[in-house]
C-alpha cells in the first residue's frame, strides 16, 4: 500500500476552485461556502504553508449580471461575462481572506504567460514576490483577452502550470466530484473511486471520459491532463470533493479523494528540465570566485562574469563555464545578451545606472540553475 504524503507537511499549496462550487446559477456567489474555505486557507497558512488560489467563476458570475444566463456563450459573450464577473470574483476573495487577515493579489494570465519562457519568468517572479510579502495570489485566466487559439479554456491545466511554475509541492483541485472513478459513477453503480494513482497509465486516462458540466469547462479529462503536468513538474495533485463545507479540512480528516503522486520534487524536476530540455543560446565565462560561489549554491551575480558569447533573450538557457573552460552548468538568464554584456564584471548595485531601470541583482537565480554538465 502506497503511503500518502502528509497533507500538513506541504510548504506551498495551490488550490483550484471550480465555478460550480463558487457560483450558484440562481443565487450567485456561494458566500457561506467561500467563508468556510477561507477558514481552511487561513489554517493552512497559519501552519506556515504558502497558498495560491486559482479561482474560476468570472464567467459564471458575470453572465447572470449581464442577462446571459441561458445556453452556451459565444466567445465575445464569455469575454464580456468575464470582464464583469472578474471584478466580483476578486472582490469576493479579497473580502473573505481580508477578514481573516490575509492580503490578496489578483493575477490574470494567458497561455503565453506560462508557456513563453520570458513571460514565464515574469509571472513566476511576481507570484514569488507576493508570497515573500505574505500576500496570497488569486489567479485566473485573463478570459477577456484570451481568444480560442491562445487560451487554456479550463482552470485545471492552468492551475497545474501555476503550481509547477511556483514550485508548489501540492495542487488541490476542488471539484464537484470526489475523485477519479473506474467508470462514470452517475451511470455505473459498480464504479469505484481510486484513492491513489502512483502513475498515469493509458488505463487511467481511459477512465477519465470527457464530460463537463454547464458551468465548468474542465471534465475529468482536463483533470488528468492537469495531473500529468503537475506530477512531471514535481507537484503532487489531489482531486477532492469541494461541495462540502471546509473541503481542505475534509482532506486532512481522511475523506475519500484521489491522489496523483509525483516521484520527483519541484526543484529537481525544474532543474532536470533546465539541464536537458533547452537549447543553450549563449555562454557566460565566469571568474574563479563566481565559479566557487555557484558551486556552493549561490546565485550568479554580474560581477563574476568575465565575458559572454552568443545572442540570447531574457529567459533563454545559457551555459556557465569555469576559467579553465569546463562546463559548470546551465541556467535561465535574467537579462538579454546586450544587457548582460553591459553588466558583466560590474556590481549589482550599478544595475539601475547601467540599464536605466532597477533589475534583479542576479544574472541567474540559483533556482533557475542546474549544475553539472547536461
Ligand atoms: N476562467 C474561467 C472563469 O473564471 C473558468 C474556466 C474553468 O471553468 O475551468 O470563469
Amino acid at each position: 500500500m502506497t503511503t500518502l504524503p502528509d497533507f500538513s507537511g506541504f510548504r506551498r499549496v495551490v488550490i483550484k476552485v471550480g465555478s460550480s462550487l463558487l457560483v450558484d446559477p440562481v443565487n450567485g456567489l456561494r458566500a457561506e461556502w467561500l467563508a468556510a474555505l477561507g477558514d481552511d486557507i487561513a489554517a493552512l497558512r497559519a501552519r506556515g504553508a504558502d497558498v495560491i488560489v486559482v479561482s474560476s467563476g468570472a464567467i459564471a458570475l458575470g453572465r447572470g449580471v449581464l442577462g446571459l444566463s441561458r445556453g452556451v456563450l459565444k466567445l465575445e459573450e464569455s469575454q464580456a461575462a468575464a470582464a464583469v464577473g472578474q471584478i466580483a470574483l476578486s472582490k469576493a476573495w479579497a473580502e473573505v481572506l481580508g477578514e481573516r487577515g490575509i492580503t490578496t493579489g489578483q493575477i490574470l494570465v494567458t497561455l503565453g504567460d506560462t508557456e513563453e519562457r520570458q513571460r514565464y519568468l515574469n509571472a513566476r517572479a511576481t507570484i514569488g514576490r507576493l508570497l515573500d510579502l505574505k500576500a496570497l495570489p488569486v489567479v485566473n485566466e485573463n478570459d477577456t483577452v484570451a481568444t480560442n487559439e491562445i487560451r487554456y479554456g479550463d482552470n485545471d491545466r492552468l492551475a497545474a502550470r501555476v503550481a509547477t511554475m511556483a514550485g508548489a509541492d501540492l495542487l488541490v483541485l476542488l471539484s464537484d466530484i470526489d475523485g477519479l472513478y473506474t467508470a462514470p459513477p452517475g451511470s455505473n453503480p459498480d464504479a469505484k473511486l481510486i484513492p491513489v494513482i502512483p502513475r498515469i497509465t493509458a488505463e487511467i486516462e481511459a477512465m477519465a471520459g470527457g464530460a463537463a458540466s454547464e458551468f465548468s469547462r474542465g471534465g475529468m479529462r482536463t483533470k488528468i491532463e492537469a495531473a500529468k503536468i503537475a506530477t512531471t513538474g514535481g507537484t503532487h495533485m489531489v482531486i477532492a470533493d469541494g461541495r462540502v463545507r471546509h473541503p481542505l479540512q475534509a482532506i486532512l480528516d481522511g475523506k475519500a479523494c484521489s491522489w496523483f503522486l509525483t516521484g520527483s520534487n519541484p526543484v529537481s524536476a525544474r532543474k532536470t528540465w533546465i539541464a536537458g530540455a533547452l537549447e543553450p543560446k549563449g555562454v557566460l565565462h565566469l571568474d574563479t570566485g563566481a565559479a566557487s560561489a555557484i558551486r556552493s549554491g549561490k546565485s550568479l551575480l554580474p560581477a563574476g562574469v568575465k565575458r559572454i558569447d552568443g545572442v540570447f533573450e531574457r529567459g533563454d538557457a545559457v551555459v556557465m563555464r569555469a576559467p579553465d573552460g569546463g562546463e559548470l552548468g546551465r541556467g535561465l538568464i535574467g537579462y538579454d545578451s546586450s544587457e548582460t554584456a553591459l553588466l558583466a564584471g560590474r556590481s549589482s548595485r550599478d544595475i539601475s545606472e547601467l540599464l536605466g531601470y532597477a533589475g534583479r541583482p542576479e544574472l541567474i537565480h540559483r533556482d533557475d540553475m542546474a549544475l553539472g554538465s547536461a
